[in-house]
């Protein structure tokens, strides 16, 4: 007793917490994606995950034309006729005109114009000189210059987009791009959530002493709402088992996941995982990790429960760190990696070992290199500090103190 007591002083080694990877690899092995699928316009397919591969039915471009204004010449003719030519006619995007060309003659075009088919160059307009019906123009030409080739872009029958791809509005351009109107996407699945705490009251509610209001449910209302999926925000519940039981049980029945926030620790009023425990699993309720240790991971029937910690910045980081990992899984979308960058620590940064802690923070550049400087307090209440954060600085368990100067790990965000 008196060993442990000592220990907790020097570090926040705690035996019955998982570190992140272990807890992570778990919840993901127990995530199942989802199966189904839906056709969606492509205006309705933004940020929805493609449930297979898409082709392209043509070649883009379908066909040969101008990347400039300027004038279509054949190389081939052009010793014969001394770099001067007749200008023939003039095409403009859009008409269909395609006469082929022939000795001593060029065709006016602008971009996006169809060239002849047996054209092999365009001169850019601003390199031409003009006399009556007559160009002239340098020597210097280089086969298929400003052409666009048929299929440079995309080949008909490739794969454009593959599967497990969360659509942004490029792909929206490329799709319409090849005339593709609709698309297979993922179905969405259910998320509900619910915060508990006798404190809490809603934002248009009078705050009495002692309570406060409630704001876990707007973070999650905000971070849910980027993902393609259908939210039901399931209001507040008071820390009482019986009520929290019946909560759970009707959201189970709706919901693929359910996330709580609030009551998970071991305070007297907290009732999450008591209550999780009767109407289903734990599979866990400690991560090694600062902010966020309590955090429940476990299974109501087929539904995914997590039960984040009630400070709002815990339920933030637990939910950037493991539910937002987990729902990618969910809903197919596989390829979502973070990145991190290594940077200089501008200030002394205080920490313990035995925990991985990640500090909110801002970075920014100054001639090549990053430098790292906390956002403010870092107590797991303080929001305003994560608001005003571009980036957390993670600190693995391992290390304790970090001083000015040293390298240190950063993962930017943004929260838009
Ligand atoms: P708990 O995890 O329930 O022990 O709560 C930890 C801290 O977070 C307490 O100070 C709670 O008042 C606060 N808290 C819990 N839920 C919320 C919420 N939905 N919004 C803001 N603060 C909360
Ligand atoms: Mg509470």
């Amino acid at each position: 007793m008196k060993n442990r007591i000592k220990n907790s002083c020097i570090n926040e080694f705690d035996p019955s917490a998982l570190d992140e990877n272990t807890a992570l690899t778990n919840i993901l092995k127990n995530i199942k994606p989802v199966k189904g699928f839906e056709m969606v316009s492509i205006k309705k397919a933004l940020g929805r995950i493609t449930a297979s591969n898409i082709k392209s039915k043509i070649n883009l471009p379908s066909f040969k034309n101008s990347a400039m204004d300027g004038y279509a010449i054949n190389i081939d003719n052009l010793k014969k006729n001394n770099y001067i030519l007749y200008e023939k006619a003039t095409t403009l995007a859009g008409m269909s005109s395609v006469s082929n060309l022939k000795n001593g003659e060029t065709i006016r075009v602008m971009t996006g114009a169809i060239i002849p088919e047996n054209c092999n160059a365009v001169i850019m307009k601003e390199m031409v000189e003009k006399s009556d019906s007559k160009i002239i123009f340098g020597k210097k030409i280089i086969n298929n210059q400003n052409i666009r080739d048929i299929g440079e872009d995309v080949k008909k029958s490739s794969i454009v987009i593959e599967k497990g791809i969360k659509l942004n509005y490029i792909h929206l351009g490329l799709l319409s791009s090849l005339g593709i109107s609709s698309i297979r996407v993922y179905k969405k699945p259910t998320i509900s959530f619910f915060s508990t705490g006798n404190e809490l009251v809603s934002v248009n509610k009078i705050l009495k002493k002692g309570m406060i209001y409630d704001s876990n449910r707007y973070i999650l209302h905000g971070l849910l709402s980027k993902l393609p999926i259908i939210i039901k925000d399931m209001g507040v519940v008071k820390d009482r088992e019986d009520l929290i039981i019946k909560k759970l049980l009707q959201c189970s029945k709706i919901s693929d996941v359910i996330i709580t926030t609030g009551g998970v620790s071991v305070g007297d009023a907290d009732y999450i995982k008591s209550a999780l425990r009767k109407v289903g699993k734990i599979k866990f309720w400690k991560i090694s990790i600062k902010p966020g240790r309590p955090l429940a991971y476990g299974k109501i029937n087929k539904t995914d429960f997590f039960g984040l910690p009630g400070n709002p910045v815990s339920t933030a980081v637990t939910f950037q760190l493991f539910v937002e990992a987990a729902i990618n899984k969910l809903i197919n979308n596989f390829h979502n990696e973070k990145f991190i960058i290594k940077g200089v620590a501008g200030e002394k940064l205080t920490k313990k070992k035995g925990r991985t802690e990640y500090k909110r923070a801002i970075f920014n550049e100054d001639k090549g290199t990053f430098y790292v400087k906390s956002s403010g307090l870092q107590g797991s209440n303080i929001l305003t500090s994560l608001a005003k954060a571009n980036c957390y600085i993670r600190l693995s368990a391992k290390i304790d103190n970090v001083e000015k100067g040293d390298i240190v790990d950063i993962i930017p965000f943004n929260h838009n």
